[in-house]
């Protein structure tokens, strides 16, 4: 008789036979093993660190050990070259992966899908907003799959970096797929803090799930932050990357158009350098990704747009020219340095300025819950034209931001006219919860700014990553003296009184240490010593390990969160060093003309406009959110229409140019809206 059990094959024969590598990373064997025994899981690596396997070897494992969940894996995807890269990666080592999106013909996603309920597939991939088309969780819950992977699961998490109203219907549909035997469950992502993992799972279901976050410390990656003025950032970056040995380097510029003016700069001193942003034709990105793979280049300059399909191991150098939105992009960026192993640096150049620039485009696009809620009250079931909500509830041009955000959380239902009508009342505090993430994020990256810690210990603390290692002994806290860019300098007489004074104050406060504000109260600012000066002497304090600085958090009586350091003096063990200051980065321009400051520009205005245009371009927008059903603001926003109604261009390159027209959009639609403009210029 045959057993129905067969013998469990061995991970690490699987491993070899089926995948060709010789040994398991670190921490895959632990996930791979949770899969294996049915545990659902949560799995946070960063980039690079190898999570596919943790999903791909259990699948095939589990497929073999017994009969009863034979089936394929099932693995959720959001990004059709995603799932296509992995697709090909599996077919190439003999394995047999199906995939069902958007991009493909319908009779092949019907093959695709026969294919995977006549047991002819070891993985089958899809796009998570086909859980949305009638029938089709029940179609494939007539085969028990042998695990389900959603990958990008931070993309199901309202307060995720970017999420994705697609995901929504995941969670409720996955019991369906489950079956009543409760086939396991993996969430794989890069950029997780504690609170989206909680959010992950509780979305997804998982039940008494094996979490495994990990990965997050770079053993070779030296962290430098520098407080500075943006006036002082072109030079303190070409500072960074000046040696030879500092290069191949990655610069992430805040803007389009800086990045191309700094990609200038390095040109003119011979530098083999190259700008990348989403504004460029798709065939010069793919030259600048290709040439800087290849070792052509030594320098890209790009917005965050680079980065994602970029494998190269030997970029040396990462610098920031302005604060990222969130430590989550942060670590993600930085994390493309030194992926061959060797030293390699990450240079954070940023100010407090360029917080305030993240929190204008806060406002913008995320406007204050009472915006939406008048938007909501303005929505009943009369289906209304987004024209006539906007005379409605008087939100002017934030409207369809609005009307975004409360579709997106289900507050507002976009027909296939493009009438919009009141949805549930239970859009609320998903949207401020969403909102004050967003608020966090920044005040989060601000914090990283100072000097408090180890800068390594910081992003594990952040990420939830339990390393226990301790400081990583390579960043600007922990040698000061090996900054590429920050000059770390011996103290001077008053500045030796100065820490005494602080040391003295601190050795008169409670075992519980004092804020660093009752701090600078109680010793310098007496001494007329400015706060920003109080601020270096206590980071020196704190470098050299004579005092101990921690991030509190205080709820007022409003219930806000407000954040504040506490220092606490260091147990003598011996351990302290040397006590130094950074030389502060200053403006080198008189105070009051604040340097190149940075301004958001001003848009073009509806009543510049030309009137005809607009209309045929709305026009052009509504045939096409039709042809597709999808609500108009995701063809693309009144912000772009009216940038391309104002420029006007005459070709695809200056199309892109415009401002909030991506490479996506022009892709699609470039050669329709150039003839319409065209049209519109013969008249
Ligand atoms: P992630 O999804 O975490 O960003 P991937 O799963 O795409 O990473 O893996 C990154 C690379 O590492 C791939 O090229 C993959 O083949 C390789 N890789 C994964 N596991 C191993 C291993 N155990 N040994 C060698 N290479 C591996
Ligand atoms: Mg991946």
């Amino acid at each position: 008789m045959l057993s129905a059990v067969e013998h469990a094959p061995d991970p690490r024969a699987v491993l070899r036979e089926r995948f060709g590598f010789d040994a398991f990373r670190p921490h895959q064997e632990a996930a791979c093993r949770a899969l294996v025994d049915g545990r659902d899981v949560l799995l946070v690596m960063p980039t690079g660190a190898g999570k596919s396997l943790c999903y791909q070897l259990p699948a095939l494992v589990r497929a073999q050990q017994a009969a009863g969940h034979g089936g394929a894996a099932l693995v959720v995807s959001p990004l059709i070259a995603l799932m296509e890269d992995q697709v090909q990666k599996l077919c190439a080592r003999g394995l047999r992966a199906e995939r069902i999106h958007s991009g493909r013909p319908r009779e092949q996603s019907r093959a695709a899908c026969r294919a995977y309920l006549e047991g002819a597939l070891d993985f089958l991939f899809f796009a998570p907003e086909r859980l949305a088309v009638p029938g089709f969780p029940e179609l494939l819950a007539k085969r028990t799959p042998s695990l389900i992977a959603v990958d990008e699961a931070h993309c199901i998490s309202h307060w995720g970096h970017d999420f994705r109203p697609d995901y929504r219907m995941l969670g409720e549909r996955l019991p369906v797929l489950r079956g009543a035997s409760g086939v396991p469950v993996v969430g794989l992502t890069a950029t997780a803090t504690p609170v989206v993992q909680q959010d992950i799972a509780s979305q997804l279901g998982l039940k008494d799930e094996v979490r495994c976050i990990h990965g997050f410390r770079r053993d070779n990656l030296a962290l430098e932050v520098v407080d500075c003025p943006p006036a002082r950032r072109h030079a303190l970056a070409a500072k960074a990357i000046g040696d030879a040995d500092a290069r191949p380097a990655i610069l992430y510029a805040p803007t389009r158009k800086e990045a191309e003016e700094i990609a200038r700069e390095y040109a003119d001193e011979g530098l083999a350098v190259a700008a990348y942003h989403a504004g460029l034709p798709p065939a010069e990105r793919e030259r600048v990704q290709g040439a800087f793979a290849a070792g052509a280049l030594e320098v890209v300059v790009a917005t965050v747009a680079f980065g994602m399909g970029i494998d190269k191991a030997d970029v040396r150098t990462v610098v920031h020219l302005a604060l990222p939105s969130s430590l989550e992009a942060y670590s993600q960026e930085v994390g493309r340095a030194g992926r061959d192993g060797r030293p390699a640096r990450a240079v954070l150049l940023g100010s407090f300025v360029d917080n305030k620039m993240h929190e204008f485009f806060l406002e913008r696009d995320y406007p204050e819950p009472k915006r939406l809620r008048r938007l909501f009250e303005a929505l009943d079931d009369t289906p209304r034209e987004l024209d006539e909500l906007r005379g409605l509830c008087r939100l002017g041009d934030a409207t369809e931001k609005c009307l975004e955000k409360l579709w997106v959380h289900g507050g507002a239902l976009v027909a296939h006219d493009q009438r919009v009508t009141r949805g549930h009342d239970r859009w609320q505090e998903p949207y401020a919860r969403q909102r004050a993430h967003k608020e966090t994020q920044l005040a989060q990256m601000a914090r990283f700014l100072g000097d408090k810690g180890c800068r390594q210990l910081a992003l594990l603390a952040h990420f939830g990553d339990d390393d226990q290692r301790g400081p990583c002994g390579i960043c600007d806290f922990c040698a000061p003296d090996a900054c590429s860019v920050r000059s770390a300098r011996a103290l001077s007489s008053e500045e030796e009184q100065w820490v005494q004074a602080v040391l003295e104050a601190l050795a008169r406060a409670a075992r519980g240490g004092l804020s660093a504000g009752k701090l600078y109260q109680a010793s310098l600012e007496g001494r007329g010593v400015d706060r920003r000066t109080f601020d270096h002497v206590l980071g020196a304090l704190a470098r050299a390990g004579r005092v101990l600085l921690s991030d509190e958090v205080f709820r007022n009586e409003q219930g806000d969160r407000i954040a504040w350091t506490r220092v606490t003096l260091a147990r003598d063990d011996g351990q302290a060093r040397p006590l130094s200051v950074f030389v502060p980065e200053r403006d080198g321009v008189a105070k009051g003309s604040g340097g190149r400051r940075r301004k958001p520009r001003v848009d073009a205005t509806w009543e510049a406009a030309p009137k005809a245009l607009v209309e045929r371009l709305k026009q052009f927008r509504l045939d096409e959110a039709k042809r597709r059903k999808v609500p108009a603001f995701q063809i693309c926003s009144d912000r772009a229409l009216l940038g391309i109604a104002t420029a006007s261009p005459s070709s695809r390159e200056q199309l892109l140019a415009v401002h909030g027209v991506g490479a996506r959009f022009v892709e699609r639609f470039g050669d329709t809206v150039l003839a319409l403009l065209r049209d519109n210029g013969a008249e």
